[in-house]
């Protein structure tokens, strides 16, 4: 048995074995890509497809184009021989049975001694799969479930077969895990593994439930969707965004393979008003729309009483806003129809995920692993159940004739997740808390500081100390926008840095920046004192990490942006996820960086070219077109991140503990920084910049407001018109870009910028 993956065979070209090619070369790993041959033309042309597919997709599926040089390509009439090569093979192909058997028959006279094969079937159960297979090849099957795209989704089922050797299973879940990211979910061989039984479910209960009391699909979204902690497509926003077809035929194919009598029944029944769509054409937004669509210029959406478009409503319900202020209980305090939608739809998903235990897992760890991993939830049913309280939900399913399944109504009035002795334990079919189980090295910090006391806290970060004395500063404010409160908690973290600070949160983004609503209060308060006091705090507190006695360790994933990626700036080492997204985005919205944003990627560039004229134009440029790098690989591209000195991480479970052990190296021989000197590229340099402004203006490249802001990018790195290149302190390029930011704020089409942003309508251009 080899327990080291090297090479990965691909079949089946299509969405999934794409995803799963450009994943595997992604991590590095050489990928051969089969499909069937092509009858006229080039005998690849599937895989030729495929490749095509890979390179143009968006949200690009490569961490950098280089990585398609890993994948071969070919046809398993041609190549098959060449998975000799292969340790893993990975079937993507048609959902069909026979199809799928045949092709592992085909496989077996080519394979090597110990190499693995898996299927990524979402229905077919392994038995079947397995029932005609060959004894060789029974101990090296199983399942290994992704999700699309993989390579932004972050679960993996894995499903083992009655005679799947335990190295098998334990090789592919480490891979997949280290390697490909995944956070891997052993499933039982039941009907659609847990993510997709518990998530589709959960959006048919919305969508039943919308058409039986007559919401609108907007409404039923808006709660449906981030008050739940769910994302904002909701359930008819991710019907459009996954395909309607596809869905149709999902809940089809789970329809037929759930026994009669799953509570799937009542809510996923052949719904005549989504046939009719998928009749007309409207099969989501890969096409002409689905359940919202674009018709004739104007925003749209679909009448579920009547089948006819009207007007999209882009007013949020007032019951969405308290929800999403205040969580979930909020949804269910009042009695109109809105809040009974609400209820009905959380009844049925608590209670199904319920149902489930102990026939399809003893865990309610697994159901609430797949939903927040598989489909983006903040918190899994159990957990949502505990947040509003058992009592309360059973007595109410009680009052109102539901069924409460057996499990539930056993852990009325107590928690599922309890932190007993330090531990965060969870409760088992049978009532015993047993520990969450996570890989070794796996840190999920939404869990962890469950069993951590914070130092400090606020409402938008937390300081923590680690079991090794490091400390943990946490953003958790709505989409951790950063504001005073979190650079409070940011300079009390440099003051007393212990061996080390770790600055990670494991919400879906790092930070996308600073609270634009507080600045846009300032704004139209003409509080420019407000806004420079502001900026002035952010600035110290970034620039005491900066130079603070101990090793400062950003450890992102998701957006790390505008304010956002300065902190990440002022740090000693980056250890980032590696589907993090940094950057500079401040003039998108009419400002300059003003964190010491411009700054450091000033200094970074003369750095790398030892020569402050193009270190300024390399900033002018980038940081005026608010270019972000969608991996660390392209990041570095921009300076944004360095590889000789930070680091990446596939599976962003992982990014603490590879934080740590960097922390602890570094502490060894850490030195606190020396101040840099800066030198102003001069007047000729700003000229330079003006032209290309100038040039780009009489285009109709830009608007008037981009040479505006983009005019103060220069200024602040070279001066301005007339002047000499000259010596400045850290302190003065702070500054600039406080006058900078200050200047700009204060014009009108700032603000309309800003304001548009905040109002979800898009920035205006002007
Ligand atoms: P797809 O239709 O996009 O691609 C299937 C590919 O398989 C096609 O390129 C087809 O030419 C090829 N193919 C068919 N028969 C073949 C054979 N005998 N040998 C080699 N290639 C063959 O399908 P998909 O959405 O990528 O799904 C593939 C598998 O993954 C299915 O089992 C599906 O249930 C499962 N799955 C799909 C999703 C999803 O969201 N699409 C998610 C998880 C799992």
């Amino acid at each position: 048995m080899t327990n080291s993956i090297k090479k990965v065979c691909v079949i089946g070209a299509g969405t999934m074995g794409s995803g799963i090619a450009a994943q595997v070369a992604n991590a590095g790993d050489q990928v051969l890509l089969l499909d069937m041959p092509s009858k006229d033309g080039s005998r690849n042309a599937v895989t030729e497809r495929s490749l095509s597919r890979i390179e143009k997709s968006d949200p690009p599926l490569l961490m950098r184009p280089k990585n398609i040089e890993r994948i071969e390509i070919g046809n398993i009439e041609d190549d098959l021989a060449k998975i000799a090569d292969c340790d893993w093979i990975v079937e993507a192909i048609v959902e069909r049975l026979e199809i799928k058997r045949s092709l592992y028959r085909s496989l077996l006279p080519h394979l090597k001694e110990g190499a693995m094969v898996s299927s990524n079937t979402s229905t077919i159960p392994i038995s079947l799969l397995m029932e005609d297979m060959p004894d060789q090849l029974r101990k090296r099957f199983c399942i290994t479930h992704f999700f699309n795209p993989v390579r932004y989704m972050r679960l993996l089922e894995l499903v083992e077969g009655e005679e799947s050797e335990p190295e098998v299973m334990r090789v592919l879940a480490d891979y997949n895990d280290r390697m490909l990211g995944k956070g891997v979910v052993e499933c039982a061989d039941t009907p659609g593994f847990l993510g997709n039984r518990v998530g589709v479910f959960a959006m048919q209960a919305a969508i039943h439930e919308a058409g039986e009391l007559g919401i609108n699909i907007e409404d039923a979204d808006a709660i449906f969707g981030r008050p739940m902690g769910i994302p904002k497509t909701g359930a008819f926003g991710l019907y459009d965004l996954i395909g309607v077809d596809l869905m149709a035929d999902v809940v089809r194919s789970l329809r037929s393979i759930l026994p009669q009598g799953d509570p799937f029944h009542e809510v996923g029944a052949e719904n005549v008003l989504i046939n009719s769509q998928i009749e007309k054409g409207f099969t989501g937004n890969k096409g002409k729309g689905g359940f919202y669509a674009e018709i004739d210029g104007e925003q749209m959406a679909l009448d579920l009483g009547t089948g006819e478009w009207r007007p999209r409503s882009k007013q949020l319900p007032e019951i969405s806003i308290k929800g999403e202020k205040q969580g979930v209980t909020a949804l269910l305090s009042g009695s109109d129809k809105l809040s009974n939608f609400a209820w009905k739809v959380l009844a049925r998903i608590l209670t199904y995920s319920a149902s489930l235990i102990p026939e399809v897992t003893t865990t309610p760890q697994d159901i609430d692993d797949a939903m927040k991993l598989g489909y983006n939830w903040v918190k899994g049913p159990f957990e949502l159940i505990d947040e509003i309280g058992s009592e309360v939900i059973v007595s109410r399913l009680e009052a109102e004739k539901f069924h409460v399944p057996e499990f539930l109504q056993h852990a009325r009035g107590s928690k599922f997740y309890k932190v007993v002795g330090g531990a965060l334990k969870v409760r088992h079919w049978g009532g015993e808390f047993h520990p969450i189980k996570l890989p070794k090295g796996v840190v999920r910090f939404h869990l962890t500081r469950q069993t951590l006391r914070p130092i400090m806290e606020n409402a938008s970060a937390s300081l923590f100390h680690l079991d090794g004395g490091e400390r943990l500063v946490e953003f958790h404010s709505k989409a951790n926008a950063l504001d005073g409160d979190s650079m409070k908690i940011v300079m009390a973290a440099a003051k007393d840095p212990g061996p080390g600070i770790i600055v990670h949160n494991d919400g879906q983004h790092f930070s996308a920046g600073v609270n634009l609503e507080k600045f846009l209060e300032m704004i139209e308060a003409k509080n420019w004192s407000g806004i420079d006091s502001f900026l002035h705090e952010f600035q110290l507190a970034v620039e005491a990490l900066l130079y603070c006695n101990a090793p400062v360790i950003g450890a992102p994933s998701g957006l790390a942006i505008g304010g956002g990626y300065e902190v990440l700036a002022h740090c000693d080492k980056v250890v980032a996820h590696s589907n993090s997204v940094m950057g500079l985005v401040e003039t998108l919205v009419g400002v300059v960086p003003g964190g010491g944003g411009v700054k450091e990627t000033y200094l970074r560039w003369f750095k790398r070219t030892g020569d402050w004229e193009k270190a300024a134009l390399n900033t002018f440029n980038q940081i005026g077109y608010g270019q972000t790098g969608t991996s660390p690989d392209l990041s570095a591209k921009l300076a944004y991140f360095e590889p000789e000195r930070d680091s990446q991480v596939m599976n962003r479970d992982r990014l603490v503990e590879a934080a740590k052990t960097a922390l602890h190296e570094m502490a060894k021989t850490y030195k606190p920084r020396q101040k840099p000197e800066f030198t102003l590229a001069g007047g000729a340099a700003y000229d330079g910049m003006s032209a290309i402004l100038q040039k780009g203006r009489d285009k109709g490249w830009f608007f008037p407001h981009d040479v505006t802001v983009a005019s103060q990018i220069a200024w602040i790195v070279t001066g301005g018109s007339g002047s000499a290149k000259q010596d400045v302190t850290e302190t003065d390029m702070y500054r600039f870009e406080r006058e900078a930011f200050i200047r700009l704020a204060k014009t009108p089409e700032t603000l309309a910028r800003i304001k548009g942003m905040l109002s979800g309508s898009g920035v205006r251009r002007n």
